[in-house]
């Protein structure tokens, strides 16, 4: 057997991306802004100042087309295993026999087993650049509290989580390495906050939601000028962290000589698709690609397929901006589904702009298929996907399917945001035949 030449298609160190890229720049008319929700007015620089650092609040509002990556945040992303390889699913083609070709873009090689630390090493290094002593987070499946503690320990700042608690109690090992990471972690809804507090007493048994443990993670920020708040995914300067992904991306196809037909990411808040698409949603706006991009959710918290664009809150307790998203409501509780990643009510406003405007097309899954995808990539590529990644692998192998029966030889290329190693409760529950339906 020969294997094909694109099987992998790596980069040098010296080829990651020197600057990020920024959709604002390029989006036909201008995105709207983020509203303060006492006054219902766009919300000031200074008005964010409790919540963010300063250079995070510049690249939140910035419409620059390129920013420079900072050297020290570059050398970071080089441990996290970056430029990350792009993969061709040789052994997946083979066993659904398409004529499609299917590439995955590897962010589960990151040894914080997702793309989350592209986003958590800048905004630990901005914040410790600014004199910030301790980050404030939410996390739902766990990943992304786990990158932030691992990111705040190498800049010397702390690391505080509040951790959806269907998810906590379902994934000790989160806490586990949260803390190895040096970082602290709370079940949300927790005692540490007031507005913790105040739900406990009324929902005694809640499981919790993102919103919830966002509103919790801005309380501890707002109340001390030494603390401020990182948020994982859904805001402008996420998105424009992630676009190394993209950026490696498009050199990497470049070198491979492939021309995309369909690029496909799961969405939570959109940072790991926004970050492996924008890119290319660049050349489309362009007139360069005729690619066509695919964000796939969770039934769970179907934003864009089930929910509306309109403004609402980020959070549920009312401490955030209102953003102008894809929502289903800031107070609506999604089913505890292990794709938590995914459980988010609203969706980044950069993404709904673009879905809005023609150039993204969305899908959304039952847990139990995506589970299904996962098993099968499992079988086939060796990889145990995070339940999230699934959702993308879902689609791809259904495009792929398509193409068997259109015979059109497609180059579907997905975002594997990550792996699926802390996440085996999830396939345990999926091989004993006790997962539940997630719609
Ligand atoms: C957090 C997470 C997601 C969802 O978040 P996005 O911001 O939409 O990318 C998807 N996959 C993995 C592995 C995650 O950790």
């Amino acid at each position: 057997m020969t294997l094909p030449k694109d099987i992998r298609t790596s980069l040098d160190v010296e080829e990651l991306p020197k600057k990020w890229y920024n959709l604002a720049a390029d989006l036909p008319g201008r995105l709207k802004p983020p509203l303060n929700p006492k006054t219902m007015e766009p919300v000031r620089p200074d008005e964010l100042s409790s919540l963010f650092c300063d250079k995070i609040i510049k690249q939140e509002m910035s419409t620059e087309r390129f920013i420079n990556i900072p050297g020290e945040v570059r050398d970071n992303l080089v441990h996290l295993c970056r430029p990350s390889v792009l993969q061709r699913a040789y052994r997946l083609e083979k066993h659904l026999k398409t004529p499609a070709k299917i590439y995955f873009k590897r962010e589960d090689m990151s040894p914080l087993g997702s793309h989350k630390g592209n986003t958590a090493i800048a905004q630990a290094y901005y914040n410790a650049e600014a004199g910030i002593h301790t980050l404030t987070t939410e996390t739902g499946a766990g990943q992304w509290g786990t990158a932030l503690a691992a990111s705040c320990n190498l800049f010397d700042i702390k690391a505080t989580v509040f951790m959806v608690r269907g998810s906590y109690d379902h994934k000790p090992t989160r806490k586990i390495v949260t803390e190895l990471y040096g970082g602290t972690i709370y079940p949300s809804p927790s005692v540490h906050t007031e507005y913790g507090r105040k739900y406990l007493k009324e929902h005694p048994d809640s499981i919790g939601s993102l919103g919830i443990a966002i509103t919790e993670a801005c309380e501890l920020a707002m109340k001390d000028p030494g603390t401020c708040y990182a948020l994982g995914s859904v805001l402008n300067h996420v998105m424009l962290h992630q676009t190394v992904i993209g950026l490696e991306l498009k050199e990497q196809m470049k070198k491979a000589e492939i021309e995309p037909d369909v690029m496909i990411g799961c969405v939570g808040g959109g940072s790991n698709f926004a970050g492996f698409s924008f890119p290319m949603i660049a050349e489309k706006i362009k007139g360069n690609t005729e690619c066509e991009f695919l964000a796939v959710e969770s039934k769970a918290a179907p934003s864009i397929t089930g929910g509306e664009y309109r403004y609402d809150l980020g959070d549920t307790g009312g401490f955030t901006p209102m953003l102008m998203m894809h929502t289903v409501g800031h107070d609506y509780v999604p089913p505890s589904v292990h794709a938590g990643g995914l459980r988010y009510h609203g969706m980044s406003p950069l993404v709904s702009a673009a879905v809005e405007q023609g150039y993204v097309n969305a899908v959304a899954y039952d847990q139990l298929e995506t589970f299904e995808a996962g098993e099968t990539f499992a079988k086939t590529e060796g990889i145990i996907p995070a339940p999230e990644s699934n959702h993308a692998i879902k689609a791809a192998i259904d495009e792929a399917i398509r193409c068997r029966q259109t015979g059109e030889e497609k180059s579907i290329i997905f975002c594997l945001s990550g792996h699926g190693m802390l996440d085996l409760n999830g396939y345990s529950e999926y091989l004993d035949g006790s997962m539940k339906s997630s719609s």
